[in-house]
């Protein structure tokens, strides 16, 4: 028999029916079974009475078993209905049961995980997202994610792939490297962003480009952070920094209205705060603006805009710092229109404002972007500011500088932490609950139990050695 959604059983009211389900909850009263089945679209209540071969097999289940079930569609006794529930009016009368697969007592209950230890959860992450409210949170974060392509794939955008071995780019991280077993001693490095692949894509000539990017960066462990996440990564060609904003900010509103209608933003067109104004009035440059930080449903965009394009690198704090300037946040960034005689000069460079914008939610930065610099000799003196020699940018640089005199447009974009977007939305704690696989605080996937050690045969296939264990 055709297998019908447990949601869609209240269109069957008097057929009998096949579901496939998990048992989420069995309570047996001797001449009678009660059950909770879930399916991935709802839960429904099964009862068995009056068949004892069924009755038999209905005493065995177990939570978690995973069943097909047939029965016969039945109205509740109007004494009987729960109309806070979806299904409340109805239960399924059982005529067979077929068990499908058995299973282990689950490591925790899953009615309610928000006491379980984050380590438990993750090693059992199989069945910690079964909950609700993880399947809730999956589920609102895949609705966001198709918004996004059908919203940009609408506006001409092409959704590119860029790839995963790569090269360092500077993200103000440290890179994860990739040995080459080929090429002893190379490595490839995962990207923390695909920035200077989609400039690339600009140069290429596809001129609207975005991509759901999974980006990683080995940080140090310290807040909110995973070493990989997802980003909502998005350039174009021929742009202002007025219409990036805009056309984030638009998508931002739609994904508000169309999935969170309980949700109020604060003040559309989001406000714009000078970094300079942010750091003087809240002291930081992610504002939290909230009138009411008790609102749960209360959403406060604003964008920062006018970051200094270079600020002093802190040789105590950096080992890796190289000279006497950093860039704030990618070394790509173009000043604004009046202060690019300064930076060609290499003069006053602390006060150089670059075309940097964030976008901050409720004291979180969730994106961040600038105009780019597509102009090779002014891309050479931003990198000669931050200290590299001019055979270092010929080494590590050399791809960018012929790309942008290949015929580059001028171009600019943005990226998202899609994670924490999520997150904010969905009113969770940590970017864990809404990360399908995260790893936990400490770095590490409690489920797969990485990262793991790696046999010295596969060691000494990439030419690698360990030189020292760490200790236990
Ligand atoms: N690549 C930048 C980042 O990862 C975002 C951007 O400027 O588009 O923060």
């Amino acid at each position: 028999m055709n297998r019908i959604m447990i949601k869609d059983l209240s269109g069957h009211k008097a057929e009998t029916v096949t579901i496939n389900a998990w048992v989420d909850v069995a309570r047996n009263q001797g001449k009678m079974a009660f059950f909770d089945f879930r399916d991935v679209s709802g839960k429904v209540q099964g009862v068995v009475f009056g068949k004892p071969e069924v009755l038999e097999v209905a005493k065995t289940l177990r939570p978690e078993w995973v069943v097909a079930i047939e029965g016969v569609v039945n109205e509740r006794p109007e004494k009987m209905v729960n109309t806070d529930v979806v299904n409340g009016d109805i239960e399924l009368e059982i005529t067979a049961i077929v068990v499908l697969n058995t299973a282990e007592t689950p490591a925790f209950e899953l009615e309610d995980t928000s006491g379980v230890n984050e380590e438990v959860r993750l090693k059992n992450r199989f069945v910690d997202l079964r909950t609700e409210r993880m399947h809730n949170n999956i589920a609102m974060r895949c609705k966001v994610i198709s918004h996004i392509r059908n919203h940009l794939g609408e506006k001409g955008f092409f959704e590119i792939e860029t790839p995963l071995l790569t090269k360092s780019t500077p993200e103000g991280a440290r890179d994860y490297l990739v040995p080459s077993r080929l090429y002893p001693g190379s490595a490839y490095a995962l990207p923390q962003s695909p920035q200077q692949y989609k400039q690339t894509l600009m140069a290429s000539g596809f001129e609207k480009y975005f991509q759901i990017a999974r980006c990683m960066r080995d940080e140090d462990l310290r807040g909110d952070r995973q070493p990989e996440f997802t980003q909502m990564d998005l350039e174009m060609s021929f742009t202002s920094e007025e219409e990036i904003i805009n056309l984030n900010e638009q998508l931002l509103i739609e994904i508000v209205e169309k999935y969170y209608p309980e949700k109020r933003i604060q003040e559309v067109p989001f406000p714009r705060i000078t970094y300079a104004d942010a750091m003087e009035k809240y002291g930081n440059d992610r504002p939290d603006i909230r009138e009411d930080k008790e609102d749960p449903n209360l959403l406060a965009f604003c964008w920062v805009v006018d970051f200094p394009g270079f600020e002093r690198t802190d040789k105590s704090d950096d080992p890796q710092a190289t000279g006497e300037w950093t860039f704030t946040h990618n070394p790509f960034s173009l000043p604004k229109e009046s202060d690019i005689e300064k930076l060609r000069n290499k003069e006053d460079i602390g006060s150089i404002i670059a075309s940097q914008y964030d976008i901050a939610l409720n004291g979180y930065e969730i994106g961040g972007g600038s105009i780019r610099c597509h102009d090779a000799q002014l891309q050479r003196t931003i990198l000669q500011i931050l200290g590299h020699s001019d055979e270092k940018i010929d080494t590590n640089f050399d791809h960018m500088l012929r790309m942008l005199n290949s015929g580059c447009p001028p171009h600019g974009g943005i990226a998202w932490g899609l994670d924490r977007l999520v997150m904010l939305l969905q009113g969770e704690p940590n970017i864990r609950e809404v990360i399908p696989f995260p790893k936990t605080r400490e770095g590490r996937d409690p489920m797969m139990d990485s990262p793991a050690t790696v046999p010295t045969e596969q060691w000494n296939e990439l030419n690698l050695e360990v030189k020292e264990k760490k200790k236990d």
